[in-house]
């Protein structure tokens, strides 16, 4: 199965060459119809590379399985001659360890990330520079909400009303009662109806009351600096840009492909697991192909948003069934153009667009000199459901009238390079894992709980205090340290 993407020419993908031979693992046993390993991980995004390469630290026979067709999952890289343009994570952020832990053993290309032009406006029914927004009538934002430009509302509204203090106690029992829907907690607290329909428009969320007022304060919570002396700050002082940020160069499937270039053995591409059997020593993976692989143990990495094309037998009950079958994703669909004429200088405003209309965002990305070379249009939640009815060649060409139909400036100025959903995805199917209200009670403790200690989870979904690719990386270096004990 390939990436669910389009590209409406110029496709060229590139995948990752990975050498080393399959594993052997442990001794035959005439019952089993194929291989064995220590531990199988399903799933070869960040979580799966990071969870392998530290058993394979240890010594442990591992054997990675990925349904797509090339490692990465959610870190994956169009890349086409007019360049690599990431549609998933494109950015390493402050006091990504263990990340770095594997990404400094790779040689991996960091880069400053590249910079954006502003945004102007296309908000109730106006178009607006961002110079005129604070006193534009189509500012409808109440008291101080009117000098915050509408991408940036969502990060000190939610913070100003943050009841965490200590992270790692981030759902500590007196903290349960700020499990309400956020929209709801938002609105007692003073915010405007405008300001939160703003906010869901850039919120990666389905929805500001679909999501944990309690989980989107720890989303916030605890993005903090990285150390001086960091590999990363390192880097990122030398490129010169803010402190904390930063992007590999040739796009985030590079960051993958480097990394697993480490691995030892040999990941089974294209074959996605259809069954796990799991016994008090032991687990049976079972592939589409028919392939069956014994192991110790196994660590699944999937999103839970795909779990669902997955037995696992014996079937899981309670809190973890409702996590492996109900988790809510967020939804992303980016579509890319190349300006073909310099649209901005038309009409004046700057080349980013953020709107109240379908499209949502339109990220204008500068090349090295500055110039905006890329626009990335970002569509999240709900809008993004409404996309993904379309097929990707639809999307494109509905995105680009729309464009020109907000913004006339944009007509016949665009090329377009394609689209990529991850709702389309089967199996990533969303952006990332977030909790409804309630959830951080009802879910939470459960989203890492093991099966019979032979079937563990790991990968962003499972995670306590990190973001995205951090998240990931950590999760598979906690489920590995988790067998290490075991096999001890
Ligand atoms: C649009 C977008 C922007 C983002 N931006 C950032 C960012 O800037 N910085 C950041 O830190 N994070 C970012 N993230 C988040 C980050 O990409 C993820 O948190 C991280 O990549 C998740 O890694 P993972 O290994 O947990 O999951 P995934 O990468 O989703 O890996 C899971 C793997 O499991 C495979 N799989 C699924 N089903 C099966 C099956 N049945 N059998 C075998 N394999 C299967 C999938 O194909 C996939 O490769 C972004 C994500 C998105 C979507």
């Amino acid at each position: 199965m390939t990436k669910t993407h389009l590209m409406t020419n110029r496709r060229q993908v590139m995948v990752g060459g990975l050498s080393a031979a399959l594993i052997a693992g442990c001794s035959p046993r005439s019952s089993w119809s194929s291989s064995e390993a220590d531990v199988v991980v399903i799933g070869g995004g960040m979580a799966g590379v990071a969870a392998a390469l530290s058993l394979e630290e240890q010594g442990v026979k591992v054997q990675i399985v990925e349904a797509d067709s090339q490692l990465g999952g959610r870190c994956y890289t169009l890349r086409t001659q007019d360049g690599a343009f990431d549609c998933g994570a494109t950015t390493i952020g402050p006091n990504y360890g263990s990340v770095l832990y594997h990404a400094n053993r790779a040689d991996v290309p960091f880069i400053a990330p590249n910079s954006k032009d502003k945004f102007s406006y296309h908000i109730n029914g106006q178009f607006v520079h961002p110079d005129a927004w604070q006193s534009s009538p189509a500012n409808l934002l109440v008291g101080g909400e009117r000098a915050i430009l509408p991408e940036q509302l969502e990060f000190p509204t939610v913070m100003q009303h943050n009841k965490i203090e200590d992270i790692h106690k981030w759902n500590a029992d007196e903290l349960l009662a700020f499990d309400v829907p956020l929209g709801q907690y938002l609105r007692k607290n003073g915010v405007s109806e405008e300001a939160l329909r703003l906010i869901d428009l850039t919120s990666n969320t389905m929805g500001l009351d679909q999501t944990s007022a309690l989980f989107q304060m720890r989303e916030f919570a605890g993005i903090a600096p990285p150390k001086a002396g960091d590999k990363v700050r390192e880097v990122y002082d030398a490129a010169g840009g803010p402190p904390g940020f930063y992007n590999v160069k040739g796009g985030m499937l590079t960051l993958i492909e480097r990394i697993a270039a480490n691995l030892k053995s040999e990941p089974i591409l294209n074959d996605a697991v259809s069954g796990i059997d799991v016994e008090k020593d032991a687990a049976t993976v079972t592939l589409a192909s028919g392939k069956t692989i014994r192991a110790k143990g196994v660590i699944c990495t999937v999103p839970y948003s795909a779990m669902s094309s997955i037995a696992i037998t014996p079937s899981p009950s309670g809190p973890k069934k409702a996590a492996l079958q109900n988790s809510l994703y967020t939804l992303t669909t980016h579509v890319f153009f190349i300006p073909n004429e310099p649209y901005w200088e038309k009409d004046g405003h700057p080349a980013g667009l953020v709107s109240d209309d379908i499209v949502e965002r339109v990220m204008a990305n500068h090349d090295e000199d500055g110039k905006v070379a890329w626009l990335d249009v970002w569509i999240n939640g709900t809008a993004a459901a409404q996309l993904d009815k379309m097929g990707e060649k639809e999307i494109v060409k509905f995105v680009q009238k729309r464009l020109g139909e907000l913004r006339p400036s944009m007509q016949g100025a665009l090329s377009p390079v394609g689209a990529y959903s991850w709702g389309r995805n089967p199996y990533v199917r969303g952006n990332k894992h977030v909790m409804r209200p309630g959830e951080v009670q009802a879910i939470a403790p459960w989203m890492a709980t093991p099966i019979m200690d032979r079937l563990r989870f790991a990968g962003e979904h499972t995670r306590s205090t990190q973001a995205g690719l951090e998240a990931a990386a950590a999760s598979g270096m906690r489920e590995a340290a988790a067998y290490m004990d075991l096999f001890a």
